[in-house]
């Protein structure tokens, strides 16, 4: 089977050019998309075909599409960003090509091949690119690639036609009025997935798993919720859609990915360039006692939250059931900062990218 090429279908009427800009403005995040879409389709025996780029527009959906009714979908989330001289970056998207691959693999979907997933999100940047935010401060261009299952029927087994698709969204800087630190609902009852589950994969169900004990951390008057295993209640796993990491004196920790939680592209970034700035970093497991203990010894200088929307959110307060804690006195990190900036300067081209992760 052949791989397809794009066929450029553009719109006649994209946004003027003022319309354009008044969203830019003040663009927050999901609520505007790009006047254009990419979509492909895979069809048993066929492969994937029908490669194009067209007018942003609404689907025509059966109500017994197999999504509606039994959630084969998956989905990523990456970034391009707009350097000094004007061009336009993407930031590791074959790191995302292949986790979309992974998740295709656990939900029984067929993997699109890395370069029509990466060729898919370039086609729509180049088409959209005067909706990437200008140069400075931190807005993006969010891309959102998904795929979900096209046939229509109630028999539950994997689709034998589905669809790809990539839209694209403005988003304004995550922290407008300057860096945050985020306070955690640690949920003790209630887990997002379990060994032998879908966890390391990127779809719907995880998300709808984690939006009740995300409630559960508003009424507490937590902006997140950080997971524990699903066995022992025990061992720290990551936010709902956020990796961790614990800051000590000497090294930092990530728990290691378990198959429960999500292989973050900023925390396998992280753990590089960690090591790059002089802080030794490797992957671990941290019980929830253990980061109790080790923030009230001291040990324990900082802990933050990862991923690609807020690439990095220090956080603050702590609440459980049986008590609160202050990380690093409710305040940014002093490590917290200079990774976010390290890796921010690389994203935007301020900084030299040794590691050639901008695409
Ligand atoms: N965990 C979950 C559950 C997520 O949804 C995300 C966001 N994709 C992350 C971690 C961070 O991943 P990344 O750094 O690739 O954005």
């Amino acid at each position: 089977m052949t791989t397809p090429t794009i066929e450029l279908k553009p719109s006649s009427h994209p946004l003027s050019d003022a319309e354009r800009e008044a969203i830019l403005t003040d663009p927050g995040f999901g609520r505007h998309f790009t006047d254009h879409m990419v979509t492909i389709k895979w069809t048993e025996g066929r492969g994937w075909h029908d490669a194009e780029l067209v007018p942003y527009a609404p689907l025509s959906i059966d109500p017994a599409n197999m999504t509606l009714h039994y959630a084969q979908e998956i989905f990523e989330g990456l970034k391009a960003y707009r350097r000094p001289d004007g061009s336009v970056v993407t930031f590791r998207p074959d790191a995302n090509a292949r986790r979309f691959q992974a998740s295709a693999r656990r939900l029984a979907m067929p993997e699109l091949p890395v370069e029509l997933f990466i060729g898919a999100c370039d086609a729509l940047v180049q088409q959209d690119k005067a909706w990437v935010p200008e140069h400075g401060g931190e807005s993006s261009l969010y891309l959102r690639p998904f795929m979900i299952a096209a046939e229509v029927g109630l028999g539950v087994r994997p689709a034998n036609e589905y669809l790809f698709i990539v839209i694209a969204s403005p988003a304004g800087a995550y922290f407008p009025g300057g860096v945050e630190p985020v306070s955690i609902w640690l949920s003790e009852d209630r887990v997002r997935a379990v060994p032998g589950g879908m966890g390391d994969a990127k779809t719907g169900g995880n998300y709808a798993a984690s939006l009740l004990a995300q409630a559960e951390a508003a009424t507490h008057g937590c902006a997140q919720v950080a997971y524990l295993d699903a066995v022992e209640h025990r061992w720290v796993e990551e936010l709902g859609g956020m990796n961790l990491y614990f800051v000590y004196e000497d090294h930092i920790v990530t728990p290691a990915l378990t198959g429960s939680l999500l292989a973050g592209i900023t925390r396998d970034s992280l753990l590089r360039l960690a090591e790059d700035l002089g802080h030794p970093s490797r992957e671990g497991r941290i019980s929830i006692e253990q980061w109790r203990a080790d923030t009230e010894s001291g040990a324990l200088k900082e802990v933050f939250a990862c991923g690609t929307a807020a690439v990095i959110t220090p956080v603050g307060t702590v609440k459980t059931k049986d008590g609160e804690w202050e990380q690093s006195g409710g305040e940014p990190g002093e490590v917290t900062m200079k990774l976010r900036k390290a890796l921010l300067d690389i994203q935007t081209g301020r900084a030299e990218d040794v590691h050639g992760w901008t695409h």
